[in-house]
């Protein structure tokens, strides 16, 4: 582990006893929070837009509206612990602050051992290296490198479960496949060779186990030099066995297994597999918004864009069937052929498109920040979206209507 300074910014603000606010009341808003404390820092509040965070509070401080911010002097200290940096940094300049700051150096190699977050230290690391490759991101210009936070890559379309909601829309698959393996290999080989980084691919499905020859790709995914980690999502109905279970154990990979009780029928012996087997793994409960329904809604050019800022998996590129999307939900619906092609939405890999006019494809795709033509027909995905019961089952795929 590399020796961690703390930013000289800390032992002032330690010393100077000005207002310090933790922008974002999430899990990086957390881990800044543990970090501070421990360095001797006051913090004196959080701020959130989310409306369902407003009021409440978090780890003893009161969590604020960013409009009530306005009551603290301009000199005051905000550290933006979330993923919407441009947004926020533009709204606090509008407001008056100018000491604005991210959390990389706070938090990069901060100690968490030992620490009441709520958080296993391998879920810390990746919301660490997350959040500075946002920033990396947020910074970065036509001229400067081309890096991304992760990449989905699609598996297959077939999932062990019947989830009614799944905001992946694998409940409109009538005649799932697996995803053509010589063609992910080619696009993908494509999409690293024309960018500088990528923090983390993201092997999923449906459930990526399902296909008996997922550990190719993840094999290949793990031998790329510029790739930090390789992470599989798994519902824990499937315990890998065999090529798919040793592709598993290799220092980049982390199994991330979404635990959804009863449905998660094999959930303690993948547990204990992984466990035996050395893998790097997290489990977690999770939290649905009502996203997994396609539906079109007469919207106007300001509503889509605001629901395209404001969604959570607005920079998730999706890889589907040599397809490069900017969303899960555009991904999967295009792909279902309920939502219409729309070439500025996508980058073609089943052609042969590569080099600088593939990164050129990628850089404007991944910068861009008008809605897709998907925005149309979804629900949006974030704070203002209803909360809904995670994985009711259903026996036949929903029709396309
Ligand atoms: S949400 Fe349900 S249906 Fe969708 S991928 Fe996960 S387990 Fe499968
Ligand atoms: S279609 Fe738009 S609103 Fe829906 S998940 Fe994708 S980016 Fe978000």
């Amino acid at each position: 582990m590399k020796t961690y300074v703390a930013p000289d910014l800390v032992a002032e603000l330690a010393a100077a006893g000005r207002a310090v606010v933790l922008f974002g009341a999430g899990d990086i808003g957390v881990l800044a929070h543990e970090a501070l404390t421990r360095l001797g820092v006051r913090v004196t509040c959080f701020a959130d837009g989310r409306q369902s965070k407003q009021g409440q509070t978090l780890r003893g401080l009161d969590i604020w509206a960013p409009e009530r911010l306005a009551e603290l002097p301009a000199d005051s200290h905000i550290f933006l612990c979330g993923n919407y940096l441009t947004t926020m940094t533009a709204r606090l300049r509008a407001m008056g602050f100018s000491e604005i700051h991210d959390c990389v150096a706070l938090l990069d190699g901060f100690d968490f051992r030992g620490s009441d977050t709520g958080m296993d230290l391998v879920l810390i690391e990746r919301k660490i290296a997350l959040h500075k490759w946002e920033c990396m991101k947020a910074g970065e210009s036509a001229e400067e490198p081309l890096v991304l936070k992760y990449l989905d890559v699609v598996v297959t379309e077939a999932c062990s479960m019947k989830c009614q909601d799944c905001s992946n829309l694998m409940q409109y698959y009538t005649k799932p496949r697996h995803s053509d393996l010589d063609l992910l290999d080619s696009a993908v080989d494509r999409i690293v060779a024309a960018i500088d980084g990528i923090y983390e691919f993201r092997v999923l499905g449906g459930e990526p186990f399902v296909n008996p020859r997922v550990h190719r790709v993840i094999r290949k995914l793990t031998g790329y030099e510029q790739v930090q980690k390789v992470v599989i999502y798994t519902n824990a109905t499937i315990v890998p066995r065999g090529d798919n279970l040793d592709c598993l154990r290799h220092e980049k990979v982390v199994v991330e297994i979404t635990n959804y009780g009863a449905h998660s029928r094999k959930h303690d012996e993948l547990v204990a597999t992984l466990r035996e087997n050395g893998v790097t793994h997290l489990s977690k409960i999770p939290v649905w918004t009502d996203s997994g329904r396609i539906r079109f809604v007469e919207r106007s050019d300001a509503e889509l864009d605001d629901m395209f800022r404001n969604c959570c998996v607005n920079d998730v590129l999706t890889l589907l069937n040599g397809k490069l999307y900017r969303c899960p939900f555009s991904a999967n619906g295009t792909n279902l052929g309920a939502i219409p092609d729309d070439p500025a939405d996508v980058v073609d890999l089943t052609s042969d498109t590569s080099g600088a006019a593939l990164r050129a494809g990628i850089r404007r795709l991944y910068g861009r920040t008008t809605h897709l033509r998907a925005c149309g027909y979804c629900n949006g995905r974030d704070y203002r979206t209803p909360r809904i019961e995670p994985a009711i089952q259903i026996r036949k795929p929903l029709p396309l209507v």
